[in-house]
């Protein structure tokens, strides 16, 4: 945990950038076993959905731990990249979340594709609460407060005809598939919207889909990645 990532509700005072705050979950646990924190430390914190900046530790103990917070420091700009990932097995998931939140993506969207298996769409892993832990969990490690917004569309064909022009408006749209005869481009700045596979890949005509909604089929190099190597790898390649 890079930083502690406090949420609304564990404010007990505000005042302008300054307020305090008092933790119990995992959070307390995680600053007394790894930080070994103790009166007067100081730890990196943010707000989920606001700023960041500093907490000085004023008490701790097994129950509870209580911070002075300066909030004063925006988090650092979002990648204006946009992820289509077709929904991977729920272990995967929650690295893939975690991963984009980590890595500053702007907006995730769990899609349906013709080998996502259907039980992971049974998984509480979608949860929205599963969704947002997950995504607390990568804040803390990039230093991050502002989380990627994460859609679920469970069919893919009405997603593409009816949704997916305008989510992709404005951006370069590319779709990430071993087998294309085109290298992954390097270094844009511009806005993208990036489409992931499943573990089987995408089939001919969801590709053939995708290219008639303006997707350029990209590889990466012959080997096969797993989507949690993918992902990072394509990042670093576009940004
Ligand atoms: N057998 C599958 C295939 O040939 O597409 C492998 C799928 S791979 C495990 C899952 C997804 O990761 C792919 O659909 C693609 O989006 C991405 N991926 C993995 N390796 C890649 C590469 N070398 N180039 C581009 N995308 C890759």
């Amino acid at each position: 945990m890079n930083l502690v990532l406090l949420l609304p509700e564990d404010l007990i005072e505000r005042d302008g950038p300054c307020a305090r705050a008092v933790l119990h979950d995992r959070r307390l646990d995680h600053l007394r076993r790894v930080h070994r924190a103790a009166p007067g430390r100081e730890l990196r914190v943010g707000l989920l959905g606001g700023r960041q900046g500093r907490a000085t530790v004023e008490a701790i103990d097994a129950t509870a731990a209580t911070l002075r917070v300066v909030l004063d420091t925006p988090s650092p700009p979002k990648l204006p990249l946009t992820l289509l990932l077709a929904l991977p097995r729920p272990k995967t998931l929650r690295r893939m979340l975690q991963t984009a939140a980590t890595m500053g993506i702007q907006r995730v969207v769990l899609m349906n594709s013709w080998r996502v298996d259907k039980s992971y769409w049974k998984s509480p892993q979608l949860e929205p609460a599963a969704i947002a832990e997950q995504l607390r969990l990568g804040l803390e490690q990039g230093g991050d407060t502002m989380p990627p917004q994460v859609d679920v569309e469970r069919l893919l064909v009405p997603f593409a005809k009816e949704r997916l022009d305008v989510l992709a408006a404005g951006t370069t749209r590319l779709l990430a598939h071993p087998a294309a005869p085109t290298p992954c481009p390097r270094h844009r700045a511009e806005p993208i919207t990036l489409a992931l596979g499943p573990e089987g890949g995408f089939i001919a005509d969801e590709v053939a889909l995708f290219e008639h909604h303006g997707f350029a089929p990209v590889a990466l190099g012959p080997r096969l990645l797993r989507v949690e190597q993918a992902l990072p790898a394509l990042v670093g390649r576009l940004t």
